[in-house]
């Protein structure tokens, strides 16, 4: 370990043209710092700086701070020694002052998680020689000022003590405007600044008992520690959580020399796209604002400008900015700063080739010079990851495979919501009108704080401005409205990332947080009032406006026809109805995995007929309430072949215990003994009788078809006599009969034999046949563990991932949501087993189920049809394990069938 820490490089170096990193190095420098590196390294103008490692952060929770601190203080000395030459200033120097930004960066990028502190090494006498070398005083407090305000609420914990209370800072800020009556932070005058960062660290040594810091050095070991804190802070580990990041990941730090934006009005910063990041539409795109540093263009305080003229011409129109007053006083960078203007869109169209991909940069221009801070492959919405894949493809830029392998499968949810439906939009009262920042429907209660936004069903989370404190209430929300920001703001970036509906910046909004109530015009709106947002146009409308299902169509179409010509394994679904067979046809689902019957009983008149067999005393009585069941599955079952002609339909037998049947409410069970002419104590005493100490291990599955035979050759005959009927009218139906919950072969044999008599009896009967099969599910460890045998008689296997999980890690279906939470949260368990399959050990029963399987039968069918069936992950896992097909419930469809042509995509890699 020793020797190991001598010789690892913990300090990447990067800027001039040259870089001890690159872009391959994202796990090792975050993303932020690789693609610095890369840049630098391909001649963009980057301030130069250097990466402290990702692997220095897991060491740092490990070792503790005075360990690493000393472990890398070497190298970072040398880093800065490096950043001095190049910029010909020195660190901490009084007369030619060299500053420092501070940022975290993990290797996925991961808006507002971690923190950014600017200015560091500032003091009260290096801020003089800043003036000094600036010649600009105000430039040099306005700086010393933020520094001071960002370093104390980043490093030092200086946030606002309740939800209702403002920033510390921005109170002071505030209580000095008043005194001045002045509105601007622009209208402070120098002395007003010098006073500001007296009272900053005035309140920083109240709250914090000490002073704050004045050693640059401190400032920057400070600053490094609180980035790598930050990593373990509540809003990372929840995004982690959120996205399934594991915590050893860790987080990079990196420090790069100073450039400003706030130098004055040859001076700016901004945010700019490629891509349009919420359409996909190939058009370059950002905000600026000159005279300000960093943070201000997300921040949503003062209104941004736009890139390009086009844009800007836009972005009047919804804004209801009449011309002259947008040339006047917001003219796009294009217009105003046309060689600068020329020099960025250079080097966005340099970039987007480079990585192949839609970047979001982050650049900023000092008295004239325009310096890259930042490339990423940019944040988008579903319909703008669709759109950016297939326009790519089509310029060139990728190939068919590339541009499937960009399909993150889980975001084309967002394509399957329901849209506003015209019509009711044409009806509806728009209020007010903001920036369409990300696009989508949707309908909720007001809510105005994050931490409420579970209180309604359906909540639009309603705020002047939102920041990274309030991501688990977005996250929640249907749709985001803020009064502030633009199209980059914290809630546009942000809610584009989640594919969530948002629209920014309506500045028509006043809003009252200690009252909870949004002005509009004259109108109140309180919480818990329903609203819709149109994230596609910005608008926003009073009341719930109806939605309609989406389609799919254009460039999801064309993603989904391309996967098809990769994907070898299947993609069935799950569907108990014809309806829901239909929607699942329609997206493309190649047959059914899993029809439960059990669902078609509990509708009015069937349940009776049901409760009536449960409750027979014998054969024959449950018989007679069979024969009233048996041409109402029949009928189930004709609907479902003749949705899905043509294709295979798997039938699953009865599988849940009976008393699931029963009423267990006295009222209910009075009125069944009515019916039937029973008494009340012999429902009682069958409904007891019935009872389970656990009903997930107890009389259920082909446990049922044994002791009640007479179920499974009603299905097995209703299932039949439909395929027939149908073939009658010139439909092909093709069933797979599956047996629910095996164990043993003898299990399997017992219900096979039924289920072959009673075809066969119908067959003679109608005097025709059909082609059928007699299958089973894999889902308790036994039957994975003797598949071998089970394949003798078993024509094909579907691992009911859903129970071997259950039986696999011995926590109950029912019963897990208590525990799980918390397991994720101390970290036992990285994910939910019941959501992504456990590869490591439910995995490896069904590795050895399919290949005992096909030890004995080598064509064996396999699936899957439990929930993992259309998570991604468990898709490739599938893939891998030589499944025919995976099914999912129908709208995870065109999931799965991405992530089915991304595995065979990436096998062949
Ligand atoms: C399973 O167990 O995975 C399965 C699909 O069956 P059910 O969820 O109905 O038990
Ligand atoms: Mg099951």
């Amino acid at each position: 370990m020793e020797t190991l820490q001598e010789v690892k490089t913990r300090v990447y170096k990067f800027g001039n043209k040259t870089a001890d990193g690159n872009s391959q190095m994202k796990n090792l420098l975050g993303g932020k710092g690789a693609n610095l590196a890369e840049m630098s390294l391909i001649g963009i103008p980057v301030p130069p700086g250097f990466t402290i490692t990702t692997e220095v952060c897991t060491e740092y929770n490990l070792l503790g701070k005075d360990t690493v601190v000393e472990m890398i203080k070497p190298e970072v000395e040398k880093s800065i020694e490096n950043i001095e030459n190049i910029m010909g200033a020195k660190f901490g120097d009084k007369d030619n002052p060299l500053l420092v930004s501070v940022r975290s960066g993990a290797r996925v990028s991961m808006p507002g998680m971690m923190d950014t502190v600017l200015n560091l090494g500032l003091n009260d006498e290096v801020v003089i020689g800043l003036a000094k070398k600036t010649n600009n005083e105000r430039f040099a407090w306005d700086s010393y000022r933020r520094f001071v305000q960002m370093y104390g609420d980043v490093v030092l914990g200086m946030k606002p003590e309740s939800k209702e209370d403002i920033d510390p800072f921005e109170e002071i800020m505030e209580h000095l405007k008043d005194k001045r009556g002045i509105e601007l932070d622009t209208e402070f005058t120098i002395q007003d600044l010098k006073d500001l960062v007296y009272d900053f660290k005035d309140a920083v040594k109240k709250r914090t008992g000490h002073d704050f810091p004045s050693n640059p050095w401190d400032q920057l070991w400070g600053a490094v520690v609180a980035v790598f804190n930050s990593w373990n802070g509540d809003r990372a580990v929840y995004y982690r959580n959120m996205h399934g990041y594991p915590a050893d990941w860790g987080t990079a730090v990196n420090v790069q020399a100073m450039v400003y934006g706030n130098m004055g009005e040859n001076s700016g910063t901004g945010v700019c796209f490629t891509r349009d990041a919420g359409t996909g539409e190939n058009i370059f795109n950002g905000e600026y604002l000159i005279n300000a540093q960093g943070e201000d263009v997300v921040a949503g305080t003062r209104t941004p400008q736009q890139i390009t003229k086009t844009g800007s011409l836009r972005w009047a129109e919804l804004a209801k900015v009449e011309e002259e007053d947008r040339v006047t006083n917001y003219p796009s960078l294009e217009e105003l700063m046309p060689s600068i203007y020329k020099e960025l869109n250079e080097y966005q169209e340099k970039l987007e080739k480079h990585y192949s991909d839609m970047q979001d940069m982050e650049f900023t221009m000092q008295d004239g010079k325009l310096w890259i801070l930042q490339t990423r492959n940019g944040k988008r919405t579903g319909a703008a990851m669709v759109k950016i894949a297939i326009d790519m493809l089509k310029e060139g830029l990728i190939d068919e495979k590339e541009a499937l392998l960009r399909i993150e499968p889980n975001k084309l949810d967002e394509l399957l919501h329901p849209i506003f439906d015209p019509k009711a939009l044409k009806a509806a009262n728009v209020i007010a009108q903001g920036l369409p920042a990300s696009p989508g429907a949707a309908t909720g209660k007001i809510v105005f704080f994050a931490d409420e936004a579970a209180k309604y069903k359906n909540s639009i989370l309603v705020r002047i401005e939102t920041s990274p404190e309030d991501l688990e209430g977005m996250n929640i929300a249907k749709g985001i409205l803020t009064a502030r920001g633009g199209m980059t703001s914290h809630a546009a970036v942000v809610a584009r990332g989640m594919g969530k509906c948002c629209v920014s910046g309506a500045g028509a909004l006043k809003i009252d947080y200690k009252n909870r109530i949004l002005k509009v015009d004259g109108h109140e709106y309180h919480e818990g009032d329903w609203i819709s947002l149109n994230g596609s146009t910005g608008n926003i409308i009073e009341g719930k406006v109806a939605t309609i299902e989406p389609e799919l169509s254009g460039e999801f179409a064309e993603i989904m026809n391309l996967s098809d010509k990769y994907a070898t394994m299947q993609v069935r679904t799950n569907a108990d109805t014809p309806k829901d067979a239909k929607v699942a046809r329609n997206f493309g689902a190649q047959g059914i995995g899993l029809t439960r019957t059990e669902h078609m009983f509990f509708e009015v008149d069937r349940i009776k007929a049901m409760r009536e067999m449960i409750l027979a005393d014998t054969v024959k009585g449950r018989k007679e309430a069979l024969k009233e069941l048996l041409p109402m599955q029949r009928e189930d079952f004709e609907g479902i072949f003749e949705a899905m002609e043509g294709l295979p339909v798997t039938v699953r037998l009865l599988d849940p215990p009976l008393h699931e049947f029963v009423p267990h409410q006295l009222a209910t069970q009075k009125d069944l003994a009515d019916e039937m002419h029973i008494s009340l104590e012999a429902v009682k005493n069958k409904v007891s009788e019935l009872e389970e100490f656990n009903p997930m291990l107890g009389h259920r599955g082909c446990r049922l078809g044994i002791t009640y035979p007479e179920i499974t050759e009603m299905q097995a005959r209703a299932i039949i006599e439909a395929a027939l009927n149908l073939k009658a009218k010139g439909i092909v139906a093709k069933p797979e009969i599956m047996i629910p919950l095996i164990g043993t072969l003898a299990e399997f044999e017992s219900q096979e034999k039924i289920i072959r008599d009673t075809a066969n009896t119908v067959f003679e009967e109608y005097n025709d046949t059909i082609e059928y099969l007699v299958g089973t599910m894999i889902e308790i460890p036994r039957a994975a563990l003797t598949a071998d045998l089970i394949a003798q008689k078993a024509e094909f296997f579907s691992f009911g991932t859903n129970d071997l999980t259950q039986m696999a890690f011995g926590y109950s279906r029912d019963d897990a949501g208590k525990f799980l939470p918390i397991y994720i949260e101390k970290g036992i368990l990285k994910v939910d087993p019941f959501e992504v399959l456990d590869q490591e050990g439910v995995g490896q029963l069904v590795k050895m189920g399919t290949e005992k399987g096909r030890s004995t039968k080598k064509e064996l069918k396999v699936g899957i049809c439990g929930e993992h069936g259309g998570e991604p992950s468990s898709v490739e896992f599938c893939y891998k394990t030589g499944m025919n097909y995976v099914s999912c419930s129908p709208f995870r469809v065109p999931i799965a069938r991405i992530a089915s042509a991304q595995a065979a995509i990436k096998s062949e890699k």
